[in-house]
């Protein structure tokens, strides 16, 4: 981890309020360091994606700050733009394009020259397995197929700071899997990675740290042990049920109870 580094992501009392008046952020801080592999754990509606949204300029917040490696997410817009890849949860794929193509386009965008959008893709393309894919219309591949080129497409420009927004979910064992490997290995080639999921295993896996956010507020975070310890539990999933009152839940307790 380079100390040096200003911190990946800085948030600091964001708040993101809808036209609708739905307070979706309502004062959220957060810090994740470079290199870091962070889980933003939370139910549906809890504000993740509107999190994720504020970070790349796809909504304004209404007050607060957020800076990406010391950049003004919004005053600064280009360079913190730059310094992230967002891999959506959903298959935003063309379908018209080709494989090779999205990618292409994808560096065009971000103003990376022919040449090196040309060695980029294929480096790519080889790490994820898509090469003999290269010219095929996007429209003819495999889920799995579809989900690794969501994932390349995100990483084409070489962002420092990798978004996965619910990349698992509905995707069998198999795929899941593949994905995490392929997640850590770019972690651990140093990009820092932001993680929003509602599955507690997942963010167990493959977390340094984890914030639970809940009805727009971060209601605790700190690594997988320090949160279970701090809620005297043996597992994240425990000091989960205990932060959203649902202890009758818990798996341990059903066990213990079990005649
Ligand atoms: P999550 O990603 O954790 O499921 P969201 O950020 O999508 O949560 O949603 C947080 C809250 O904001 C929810 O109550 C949701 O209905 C509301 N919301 C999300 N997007 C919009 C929008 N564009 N307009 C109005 N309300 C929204």
């Amino acid at each position: 981890m380079n100390h040096a580094s200003p911190p990946a992501l800085e948030i600091a009392d964001l708040v993101k309020r809808y036209p609708t008046g739905t307070e979706a952020l309502r004062c959220v801080s957060l810090d994740i360091k470079a290199g870091e592999f962070f889980g933003l754990l939370g139910p549906n509606g809890a504000g993740k994606s509107t999190l994720i949204h504020c970070t790349t300029g796809l909504a304004q917040p209404t007050s607060g700050t957020i800076h990406v490696f010391g950049n003004d997410a919004v005053d600064h817009y280009e360079q913190a733009r730059l310094a992230v890849g967002l891999a959506p949860q959903e298959l935003n794929l063309d379908w018209f394009l080709t494989v090779e193509e999205t990618l292409d386009y994808h560096g065009g965008y971000f103003g990376m020259p022919r040449k090196e959008r040309k060695v980029r893709s294929a480096e790519l393309l080889e790490a994820f397995s898509l090469t003999d894919k290269r010219n095929e219309r996007n429209r003819t591949l495999s889920g799995g197929m579809k989900r690794r080129l969501v994932l390349a497409r995100a990483l084409m420009h070489r962002p420092r700071l990798l978004i996965l927004d619910e990349p698992t979910a509905g995707v069998d064992v198999e795929l899941r899997l593949e994905l995490w490997q392929y997640v850590q290995r770019i972690n651990s080639e140093g990009t820092t990675i932001l993680l929003t999921t509602h599955y507690l295993e997942e963010a167990d896996q493959l977390c340094d740290r984890i914030a639970f956010i809940n009805e727009g507020q971060i209601i605790a975070q700190g690594s997988s042990e320090e949160l279970a310890e701090t809620y005297g539990v043996t597992s994240l999933e425990d000091a989960y049920l205990g932060l959203v009152g649902r202890t009758e839940l818990s798996r341990a307790r059903i066990a213990a109870d079990a005649p």
